[in-house]
């Protein structure tokens, strides 16, 4: 899409660093964390909303919850206070579907 912004980051118009990349999704850091380890993850296809997905998406989805369970583990978080939250709604800033990763000490809620 072309006016959104986790869209221009995908196709790397605007310059960003990703912590982990595949076919489908990106993991870049929030660039104002509300934690001490605050990634977004970002399926690289533009998904407006939660009412866009089907069926077709349930790979991608899986794929979304394993990259956030390899995160949990990678930052050894398995013991200690994590969140995951969902944005894919009308209320969120960024209209494309993204899940953001929070561990470690918090700075404020998402
Ligand atoms: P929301 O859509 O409500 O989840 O808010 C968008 C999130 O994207 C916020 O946590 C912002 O800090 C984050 N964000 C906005 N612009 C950038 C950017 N250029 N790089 C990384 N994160 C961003
Ligand atoms: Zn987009």
């Amino acid at each position: 899409m072309d006016n959104c912004l986790f869209c221009k980051i995908i196709k790397k118009e605007i310059p960003k660093e990703f912590d982990y990349e595949s076919e489908n999704l990106v993991v870049f850091p929030d660039i104002n964390p509300s934690a001490d380890s605050h990634l977004l993850i970002v399926p690289k296809k533009h998904i407006g909303g939660v009412e866009e997905l089907s069926q077709d998406n349930k790979d991608l989805l899986a794929e979304i919850y394993e990259t956030a369970n390899a995160l949990v583990k990678k930052k050894n978080l398995q013991n200690s206070l994590y969140r995951i939250v969902v944005n894919g709604g009308k209320a969120q800033h960024v209209p494309h579907l993204h899940f953001h990763f929070l561990g470690g000490q918090w700075k404020k809620m998402v």
